[in-house]
């Protein structure tokens, strides 16, 4: 059975991490961009996402994220985030790197957390540079459009998240990658693994010789390369995984 076989590569292993993307947030109600009702079939991305489009019209940009917005904020970590956050606590994984913006792994219970795509839990002003929190900002959208900063009364406000056109965080790209240079399990949850260079990570985990467990609703372009593949929710797989490792 997969699920055993996950369990037994976990428990034998000594630096296992993980990689999640927007399906590990599906079932917490947080729609991902891919895939069956994903955001995509609904946006153009480069459109609503990308930086240059932002900073030509904050106010759509602010349109969109403002629904979004009142999807994250109000999402609670499901099964899937807790499973990660227990295998943790018992010492069978080393760290959870993420594409996610949604800061549910730290609701959680996940200690260390990479986050490749930043935080949507903040936003920077980018004239003065003053940090705030999203939900102080989105408390404040529709009787401001787009939001105007506190300090500075700037109209560009933008959530720390990294927008299609802006370079990745360099530190937490590089702790992401000495991570994966010492796994010996690299364990994927709810990326296509089509996003680079995120997808970046897996590659560098198996070319150091890790093993690879997917989870993901539909195969990615990496299943070839695992020891198991899992096609199934991750809200349902993964605490059947941290069942069988704590039994
Ligand atoms: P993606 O949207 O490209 O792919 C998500 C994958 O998850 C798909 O392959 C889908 O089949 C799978 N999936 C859907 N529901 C699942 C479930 N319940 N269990 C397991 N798998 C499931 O996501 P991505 O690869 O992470 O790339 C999109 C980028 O957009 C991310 O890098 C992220 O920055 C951003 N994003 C973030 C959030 C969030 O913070 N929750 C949500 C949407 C998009
Ligand atoms: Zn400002």
């Amino acid at each position: 059975m997969t699920v055993e076989r996950a369990a037994e590569l976990l428990s034998a292993s000594q630096h296992a991490v993980a990689l999640t993307g927007a399906g590990v947030s599906a079932e917490s109600g947080i729609p991902t961009f891919r895939g069956e009702g994903g955001l995509w079939t609904k946006y153009d991305p480069v459109k609503v996402s990308s930086i240059e489009s932002f900073l030509a019209d904050p106010e759509s940009y602010w349109k969109v994220s403002r629904e979004r917005g009142r999807v994250a904020l109000a999402a609670k970590p499901n099964p899937g985030h807790l499973a990660l956050a227990e295998l943790e606590a018992a010492g069978r994984l080393v760290a959870v790197i993420t594409q996610n913006t949604d800061g549910l792994h730290q609701d959680s219970g996940s200690k260390r957390v990479i986050e490749l795509h930043g935080s949507g839990r903040k936003v920077q002003c980018l004239d003065c540079g003053r940090l705030e929190l999203r939900a102080d900002v989105q408390a404040r959208l529709g009787a401001e459009m787009p939001p105007r900063c506190r300090n500075c009364g700037g109209q560009r406000l933008k959530p720390t998240v990294v927008l299609f056109g802006e370079p990745m965080p360099v530190a937490a790209m590089h702790e992401a990658l000495e991570l994966a240079r010492n796994a010996d399990v690299i364990l994927v949850v709810g990326s296509s693994l089509v996003v680079y260079p995120a997808a970046e990570v897996p590659l560098v985990a198996l070319r150091a010789g890790a093993r690879m467990i997917v989870v993901n609703a539909e195969p990615t372009p990496f299943d070839r390369f695992a020891q198991v593949v899992i096609n199934g929710r991750s809200g349902e797989v993964l605490p059947q995984i941290a069942a069988l490792i704590s039994a």
